[in-house]
């Protein structure tokens, strides 16, 4: 049975049975602590001794070693160490910045603003470590344009935070200095690519700039700078306050500490699922998200987000663990850990329509092989998904995709025939049947493309 949240408008699995430690609700406390966004519950519950312990035990060197130590990785889809990220930045006097990508955008997605509307001062927190590490005194926050709740909880939480002194001049009275600032994008995919965000936190149109130079040597306002994703940041706080061993003991030996993963499609209890890494799909799916919906058997999954390669619904990828590693050794990747599940009555031929017709709306237009590339996939799968196929178009899908992906000038460029790709090994006979047959070859309810983003 799912709890709806009504005020979020979002579904979230019910609490933990106590006892099972695979269950812990850290970065989700808010789960179990009710008004967690306020300080005073926040700090209660142990909120913002990770600061204090930062501050008035550890030089920033060595709160970068001990992120370092705990293993933590970027959660935003690459997965770059981010204590090794920090270290980049120069040890030199003059502005720094840190830039907490909130811009949560990826079909499938949908942890960050989970964490935002509920504890922003845990958010806040890791941002305030972070800038401590790396010598900044300056912090944003660029959230998405369409997450309106989840900027005014931030304004309200900063304000909090500055009249406890907990933001601003002389930090818990230890001369440390530091400002968060929150900022609205206008809601568009490509400036959640950091470059773009970049660009367009400076004012400008959210295009990605050439790289090098890279943001930690020259990012926002040419200074140096550290972007991380929201859940990375609030991962921060905790390995501060528990100390790194702590969180290196969760999780594989890789992929360390606990993952949001969205689970979306058609699976009975979606939402947002707090494990550590390297949880299997199974786990997952089955034993705490209830199954497939409706009773139905499953077909296939997206494993990070909209920008992975489809799997196909095996004993093997069950059973996989769901971290950079085991993912990518099936052939997809971790990504945003944003798991879709297709059940056996998806039309695939759909479903792979309506995600590129995501990348060609999306596409910032900057370069051509992606401005007019999403467009022509769009135009030959609308034909197939219609009835319209003509023979050839599946050949024509892989050669326009070849030289899209590789030859843009961004990511959004490559993600953009993943779909295309990774469905036509898996689900070819459903795309050539489309074309001989005219239709579905899955039963009814076919031709309709699956929901993306339950939780949205
Ligand atoms: Fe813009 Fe697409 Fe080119 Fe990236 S690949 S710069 S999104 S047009």
């Amino acid at each position: 049975m799912s709890v709806i949240n009504y005020k979020s408008n979002q579904i979230f699995p019910p609490p933990p049975p106590s006892g099972d430690p695979t269950y812990q609700y850290i970065l989700l406390k808010h789960r179990v602590v009710p008004g967690l966004r306020k300080l005073a519950v926040y700090q209660k519950e142990g909120g913002y001794e990770g600061l204090k312990k930062a501050l008035n035990d550890y030089q920033p060197g060595q709160v970068i070693d001990l992120v370092k130590q705990s293993g933590l990785r970027g959660r935003g889809g690459a997965g770059f160490p981010a204590g090794t990220k920090w270290s980049f930045i120069p040890k030199v006097g003059g502005a720094k910045y840190v830039c907490c990508n909130a811009d949560e955008s990826e079909p499938g997605t949908f942890s960050n603003h989970e964490l935002i509307e509920n504890n922003p001062h845990q958010l806040i927190e890791g941002i305030l470590i972070t800038c401590y590490a790396i010598g900044s005194e300056l912090g944003f926050i660029y959230i998405r344009g369409e997450f309106a709740r989840g900027a005014r909880v931030l304004e309200e939480a900063v304000k909090e935070a500055r009249a406890a002194g907990l933001v601003g001049k002389n930090i818990l009275g230890t001369g440390f200095n530091c400002e968060v600032i929150v900022h609205r994008g206008a809601g568009a995919y490509i400036c959640g690519e950091e470059s773009a965000l970049l660009e367009s936190l400076e004012g400008k149109r959210g295009f990605p700039r050439l790289r090098p130079p890279f943001p930690a040597i020259a990012g926002l306002y040419a200074r140096p700078t550290v972007i991380n994703n929201s859940e990375t940041l609030c991962n921060v706080p905790h390995i501060l306050r528990h100390g790194p061993e702590w969180y290196a003991n969760y999780g594989t030996e890789k992929t360390k500490g606990f993952r949001l993963y969205c689970l979306s499609g058609h699976v009975e209890r979606p939402g947002n699922y707090e494990l550590p890494c390297g949880t299997t799909f199974r786990k997952l799916i089955y034993d705490l998200a209830g199954g497939v919906w409706k009773g139905r058997k499953l077909k296939a999954l997206i494993p990070g987000g909209s920008s992975t390669p489809f799997l196909a619904a095996t004993d093997e990828v069950l059973d996989t663990p769901m971290d950079f590693e085991g993912i990518a050794a099936r052939g997809s990747m971790q990504g945003s850990a944003g798991v879709i599940v297709f059940d056996d009555q998806t039309c695939i031929v759909g479903a792979v329509l309506r995600l590129v017709e995501f990348y060609k709306d999306e596409s910032c237009g900057k370069c051509t092989p992606c401005r007019e590339g999403t467009q022509w996939l769009v135009q030959i799968l609308h034909r197939l998904e219609h009835g319209e196929g003509r023979p050839g178009d599946l050949e024509l899908l892989l050669n326009v995709g070849s030289n899209i992906a590789g030859k843009s000038f961004c990511l959004l460029g490559d993600s953009a025939p993943v779909p295309i790709e990774s469905a036509l090994k898996l689900f070819r006979e459903e795309f050539e049947y489309h074309i001989h047959q005219g239709r579905c070859m899955v039963g009814p309810g076919a031709n309709r493309p699956v929901t993306i983003g339950a939780a949205h």
